[in-house]
């Protein structure tokens, strides 16, 4: 790449699902890339390829605290995602969505970095209008069990707007709705971690309500596509863009792909509908069509092919590595949050 379009690009979170697609993507591209992280949820495995490449860094930091570096781009993902994940330490996710964003805003502010921020469609909470478009404010429950990430994003996007109008800083707001793909963690507790593990093991699948809840389910490339878009973008700053698939779904449905994607005869079995579930969720997508000329390509079919062949590959490894573990610590946990009830 030439040294005028090369550039110094910082991924807080970048250990994680999407920030290590991310991360491989802008290595790819030529770019000098500094991947942070606290390896909360992520690991080092996601980003074990990419050590070698002499244009890629790795940082274990957590982005409550401050970070001087210098760079001029900033794509900021670090954040538990999964509900399972994100509830487990609920001031900690506030804190990761609220100090971190300070943090990456300050640091944007005094080197005159670009900074996209990874917001979400949970900012919409349990929508009351369908779909739902950036316009849309959002029904979001202050004090329930979900706040923390939804308020938290929130508060995060009212930073990043007056970090723009007060400080000039050149902000990107992408509300990312459900995504999936290879490096998902297994157990994360995410719908199609928990029915394709639970596929390819032969057990029941676990649909929560009576699986009528909705959502509609974007491949991992075409949303790291989608973010690079919106980066290099002429977006105004304040503008949020959503970012997703638009193909609806619910979640008896979602059993269904994922039993045919795997071959699996499992069973399917309900159980209760978590606090504050939204019942149905799907992006509009016309501004990412117009600003970004962007829509999702990948069939769902392709991206289950694609994530099966992941997940059959983690899942050896780990129960791999869970009996060498189950020999010398009979407590190991398998996910990346010790003790993490998945
Ligand atoms: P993930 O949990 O796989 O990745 C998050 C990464 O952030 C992990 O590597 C984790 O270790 C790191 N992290 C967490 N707290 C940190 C801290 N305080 N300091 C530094 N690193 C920290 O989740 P993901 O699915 O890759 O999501 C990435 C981002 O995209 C998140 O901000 C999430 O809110 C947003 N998002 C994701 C989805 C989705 O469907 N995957 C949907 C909406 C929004
Ligand atoms: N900050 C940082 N890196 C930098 C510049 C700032 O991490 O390169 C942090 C610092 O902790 C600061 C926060 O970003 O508190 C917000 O910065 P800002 O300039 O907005 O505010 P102030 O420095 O006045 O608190
Ligand atoms: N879900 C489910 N079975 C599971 C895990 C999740 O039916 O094993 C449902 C969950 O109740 C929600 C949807 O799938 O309605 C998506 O859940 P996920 O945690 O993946 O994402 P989010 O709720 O944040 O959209």
């Amino acid at each position: 790449m030439k040294e005028l379009h090369r550039k110094r690009v910082l991924v807080t979170g970048g250990a994680g699902f999407l920030g290590s697609h991310l991360c491989e993507r802008l290595v790819l591209a030529g770019h000098d890339v500094l991947c942070v992280d606290n390896f909360y949820t992520g690991v080092k495995d996601n980003i074990a390829h990419l050590l070698d490449a002499g244009n890629f860094e790795l940082m274990r930091h957590d982005v409550t605290f401050p970070l001087y570096v210098e760079v001029d781009e900033i794509y900021n993902l670090a954040c538990p995602a999964s509900p399972v994940h994100y509830q487990r330490d609920p001031v900690q996710t506030t804190k990761t969505s609220v100090h971190g964003a300070i943090n990456m805003l300050g640091l944007a502010k005094r080197t005159g970095a670009r900074i996209l921020q990874a917001s979400t469609s949970e900012v919409y909470g349990d929508p009351g209008v369908h779909p739902q478009a950036e316009s849309y404010w959002g029904n979001v429950n202050p004090i329930g069990l979900r706040a923390c990430y939804d308020e938290g994003k929130r508060c995060a996007e009212t930073l990043f707007v007056n970090y723009h109008r007060q400080h000039g800083v050149a902000t990107r707001i992408a509300r990312i709705f459900n995504t999936y793909g290879p490096r998902m963690h297994p157990l994360d507790g995410r719908v199609i971690s928990n029915l394709m593990t639970q596929a390819l093991r032969d057990e029941p699948l676990t649909v929560y309500g009576d699986g009528s809840q909705t959502r509609a389910l974007c491949y991992v490339d075409d949303l790291v596509d989608g973010l690079i878009r919106l980066m290099t973008s002429d977006v105004p700053p304040e503008v949020p863009v959503n970012l997703g698939s638009d193909h609806e779904l619910s979640m008896l449905d979602v059993a269904r792909e994922v039993l045919r994607a795997t071959g699996s005869t499992a069973t399917v079995e309900f159980r209760a509908l978590p606090s504050d579930d939204p019942q149905r969720r799907c992006p509009d997508l016309t501004a990412a069509r117009k600003h970004l000329g962007w829509a999702p390509s990948t069939s769902l079919a392709d991206g289950l092919a694609h994530t099966v062949r992941y997940f059959s590959q983690r899942l050896a490894m780990l129960s791999q590595v869970s009996r060498i573990d189950a020999r010398a610590t009979p407590t190991a946990s398998l996910s990346p949050l010790s003790n993490a009830p998945v």
